[in-house]
């Protein structure tokens, strides 16, 4: 059967990207261009392998896409990423990438590689956040807005073109792992959260299987259920304290979910075991949360949860109002969590001379107003 496509047909909007959509969205796109809906499912597919799988940046390299469809594509869309406003690389190897969603709205996304060949991309959920908690960073900036989907998926994509790791399957890739690590809580972006899981695990595309994917939750309890039944990912929360009191003081989203709602929760993420644990953020705070007791207080609370403890030293930022732990603290803190029998690594800072490390992460995004914006598009903000 041969398709009628309208060559002359005009874009009746700016030209937007298709990188990054999920193949339903890819689907509803080829749909509007009138492609019989039999066929849509199938081109959304042949698509998405070039766009997820190979990386592809031209319409031109989809050889088994027709000539008539793919002028078609490149008249109505585009295959850019969104525009990256600054690159830096750590002494360490760490990359951080800022990126331009739209003017106004930039985030950042950090690449750390490990020791074995592989690494995370710690990737954003939102610009800005809501949460406040008082050692990090980006709780000093204002929720700008929620990413989609898209702009969740193309901080892999920007990161993969600079590591040159197309296609996707490359065996010892070093981007490996996802961690929903960087700016914002994704529970609270749950939707896109999950269809851009949906879009990076994708065997056809990107393949980063969900077990390799990390979500971390600052507790939003009452989500922790829909998170695992939609996405399958592993399940990271930010402790940080063990008591509510202190918790509520430096976690302020435990005012609503306190520590025995918290747990509910994670014990009742579904497969969890020895081999799918529960990840536990602790950053240490000098004379604040590292003392022995908190150690095995902490002990007490994971009693019966497959867990390991990710010991975080605090990493400052500009007039931050807490100091890092010290190291003998920290040893000894690390040691009572292991002799109960859970891992309990000290994370080494990574990339803090270009300050990517963990709660370093701020952009200058700010939201604006309704006249804000209708003036800068006028061209007439001062
Ligand atoms: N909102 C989610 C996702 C952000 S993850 C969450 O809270 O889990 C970012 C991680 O870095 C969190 O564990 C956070 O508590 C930790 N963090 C924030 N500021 C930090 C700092 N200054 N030093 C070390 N870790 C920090």
């Amino acid at each position: 059967m041969k398709i009628e496509l309208d060559l002359n047909r005009r874009p009746s909007a700016a030209p937007r990207s298709l990188a990054g959509l999920s193949l339903t969205a890819l689907e509803e796109e080829i749909k509007a261009l009138d492609v019989p809906a039999k066929l849509a499912r199938m081109r959304a597919k042949q698509l998405r392998r070039w766009l997820h799988h190979f990386g592809s940046t031209e319409f031109s390299d989809m050889t088994d896409i027709s000539k008539d469809l793919r002028a078609l594509l490149s008249q109505t869309y585009h295959l850019d990423r969104p525009e990256i406003s600054e690159h830096k690389v750590s002494v360490d190897g760490t990359q951080k990438w800022l990126i331009r969603f739209q003017p106004g709205v930039e985030g950042e996304s950090v690449f750390i590689p490990a020791v074995s060949k592989t690494g995370a991309l710690c990737v954003s959920s939102q610009v800005g956040c809501t949460l406040n908690c008082k050692f990090c960073h980006t709780g000093t900036q204002k929720l700008v807005r929620n990413l989609t989907a898209q702009e969740i998926v193309s901080q892999v994509l920007i990161a993969r073109d600079g590591l040159g790791e197309w296609p996707a399957t490359v065996h010892g890739r070093a981007l490996s792992n996802i961690v929903f690590m960087g700016m914002g809580e994704p529970l609270y972006n749950l939707d896109n959260v999950a269809e851009a899981i949906d879009t990076m695990s994708d065997g056809e595309g990107m393949s980063i299987g969900r077990r390799r994917i990390t979500v971390s939750t600052a507790g939003v309890a009452d989500k922790i259920p829909e998170l695992g039944a939609r996405t399958g990912a592993m399940l990271a929360i930010s402790l940080h304290a063990v008591r509510d009191d202190l918790r509520n003081e430096i976690v302020p989203i435990n005012k609503k979910y306190d520590l025995q709602n918290l747990f509910e929760a994670i014990r009742a993420y579904p497969d969890l075991s020895n081999a799918r644990r529960v990840t536990f953020e602790y950053v240490m705070l000098k004379g604040v949360n590292d003392s022995a007791a908190e150690a095995r207080d902490l002990v007490k609370l994971l009693k019966g949860v497959p867990a390991k403890i990710n010991l975080i030293p605090f990493n400052p930022w500009p007039d931050s109002p807490y100091e890092c732990s010290d190291w003998d603290t920290i040893e000894k803190f690390a040691e009572i969590v292991k002799r109960a029998g859970y891992p309990s690594p000290i994370r080494t800072p990574r990339g803090r001379d270009i300050f990517a490390a963990c709660g370093q992460l701020r952009s200058e995004s700010i939201r604006k107003s309704a006249a804000e914006r209708r003036r800068e598009a006028l061209g007439t903000a001062n």
